[in-house]
């Protein structure tokens, strides 16, 4: 999609950090880190939010995630998955992603 910077990475047209990556999915790591360890999971084909992705996309999605997350020490001392959605849960890129956050003891509720 057009003005989109995560399908601008996926095209190769902006620079990531990436970390895992297959036909579908791609892993990046997030360039305002709010945990030592933030890596965002999208897929390559633009989907607005999670509203709008399939279930077998969403699969895909989360088992790169945990393929990340079992090969690192957050299986270990724990972790989170987020997927903001819309302007309420604080959703600033319209692509859909999942973001891994660990490194830090997480707060709940979150702000
Ligand atoms: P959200 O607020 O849930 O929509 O999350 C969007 C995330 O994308 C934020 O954590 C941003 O720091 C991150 N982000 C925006 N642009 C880039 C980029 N070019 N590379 C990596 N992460 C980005
Ligand atoms: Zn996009």
């Amino acid at each position: 999609m057009n003005n989109c910077i995560f399908c601008s990475i996926i095209n190769n047209q902006s620079s990531a950090d990436i970390i895992s990556e297959n036909i579908d999915v791609l892993s990046f790591k997030d360039i305002n880190p709010q945990a030592s360890t933030h890596i965002l999971v999208i897929p390559k084909k633009h989907i607005d939010d999670v509203l709008n992705a399939d279930s077998t996309i969403i699969e895909k999605m989360f088992m790169m995630a945990n393929d990340i997350v079992t090969k690192s020490s957050l299986s270990k001392d724990g972790f989170r998955y987020v997927i903001n959605t819309g302007s309420d849960g604080g959703q600033t890129v319209d692509h859909l992603h999942l973001h891994i956050l660990g490194g830090r003891q997480l707060n709940w509720p979150p702000g």
